[in-house]
């Protein structure tokens, strides 16, 4: 996948998170909560699988990575 698109559809699944954890404090509802964890795993489920470097293939880690810190590759 294109990684300038990952980027965005993790930044997407983020700010889903934050806005369910900010419902879950401002309603004080649980199930807020266990849908934000949901949403969390999710998350962490999309950029383990799709957020790599397309040369070498390891983990970016930081959304906002602009070099791969493994081989020095450029990303988007
Ligand atoms: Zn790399």
């Amino acid at each position: 996948m294109d990684l300038k698109k990952v980027r965005k559809i993790s930044i997407i699944i983020y700010s889903v998170f934050a806005v369910l954890m900010l419902l879950m404090v401002i309603t004080l509802k649980a199930p807020f909560g266990i849908a934000a964890v949901g949403v969390l795993i999710a998350y962490g489920l999309f950029v383990s699988t799709f957020w790599r470097c397309p040369k070498c293939g390891k983990a970016l880690g930081y959304l906002w990575a602009k070099h791969c810190s493994d081989c020095g590759e450029k990303i988007c």
